[in-house]
């Protein structure tokens, strides 16, 4: 017995080594002489129109008209030793300058229920809008329950497999969202970490990172509203789309170009293909880039990637082939 016990400890002490080597070397340093010319620049003098801030990851705020569409919302990029005992820093000081500027929260979507889309959900409370909207699939409503049912005047918009599709409203209408059904793509080989799904509304919020599940992935195509008219349309894309969800997307491309493409790149081998055959299937006029940066090192060093996304030789080589690719720098804004 005594025997068993000490194998199985072995066993488990080695697959938290493993896995702390894994993250700890899932980063690398970027080379920003090459990375710098696709930085998405801007002065800001354009106030009329679309304000976008990047917090890193694939969380990004469009304000726009007096409102703000929010996508998932994660910015603070806990070390090891935090995911692994599910205890984790508050480092709201790093976004409260951006919520200083942020007009109401009425809309806010979230991709899957993994940590780095959605741990930082709580953090925008104060800018949370009463009538908040929250898109995203069951499981992660229910994932979320412990937070969300604080706030009895929310409203839970759950995505079911795109049965009950249509166009989501924000609360003055300056934007809709249209959910578009998805896959998450491989961490590596074909697995997917943590792939489950809670069936029932959690009564405390998950804390380790297992416990954060998938749930079901989503992408979204965004209309900016002027009045009843699409002002821009944008598609904010998580990695892997389903046929029913890509034929969907033709169909409303058809009736109105996207004219930018938010695309998820965080590893060459399984996100590129995929980034292809959507530059041909829309055309956008512009690509940005993102979920590429380094979500395990420090918020407050200088800026890593993943290592598998090889950032700047793929913008490199997109930029050749002719594709209008470009990154934003997590905590940066810009006015589209
Ligand atoms: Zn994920």
């Amino acid at each position: 017995m005594k025997r068993i016990v000490k194998i199985t400890s072995i066993l488990i002490a080695i697959i938290f080594i493993a896995i702390g080597v894994k993250i700890a070397t899932l980063g690398e340093k970027i080379d920003f002489s090459l990375l710098s010319k696709f930085v998405y620049h801007d002065d800001l003098k354009n106030e009329k129109s679309v304000n976008l801030k990047y917090f890193g990851t694939s969380c990004f705020a469009f304000t726009y008209n007096g409102e703000t569409y929010l996508t998932d919302p994660f910015y603070s990029n806990p070390n090891i030793g935090q995911l692994l005992t599910g205890k984790y820093d508050d480092r709201s000081d790093l976004i409260e300058k951006f919520l200083g500027e942020l007009d109401d929260v009425s809309l806010l979507s979230i991709s899957h229920g993994h940590y780095d889309h959605c741990l930082d959900f709580s953090s925008f409370v104060t800018k949370y809008d009463d009538s908040l909207k929250i898109v995203t699939s069951q499981s992660t409503l229910n994932e979320l329950n412990p937070e969300i049912k604080k706030h009895p005047t929310w409203q839970k918009v759950p995505i079911n497999d795109n049965k009950n599709e249509h166009w989501i409203y924000s609360k003055k209408k300056n934007f809709r969202i249209f959910p578009v059904e998805g896959f998450h793509q491989p961490h590596f080989a074909n697995f997917v970490l943590a792939s489950g799904t809670y069936n029932q509304p959690l009564g405390k919020m998950p804390a380790q990172v297992w416990q954060w599940e998938e749930g079901g992935t989503n992408s979204f195509v965004l209309d900016i509203m002027n009045r009843d008219e699409i002002y821009v349309r944008y598609f904010i894309f998580s990695g892997g789309l389903k046929e029913q969800g890509k034929a969907k997307l033709i169909e409303l491309a058809k009736e109105h170009p996207v004219d930018i493409l938010f695309a998820a790149y965080f590893d060459e081998r399984h996100t590129d293909h995929p980034l292809d055959e959507l530059f041909q299937l829309l055309q956008p006029k512009e690509i940005i880039m993102h979920h590429w940066n380094d979500f395990f090192s420090s918020p407050y060093k200088e800026v890593r990637k993943l290592r598998n996304s090889k950032i700047e030789k793929v913008l490199i080589e997109k930029s050749e082939k002719k594709y209008p690719v470009s990154v934003m720098m997590p905590f940066t804004e810009i006015n589209l």
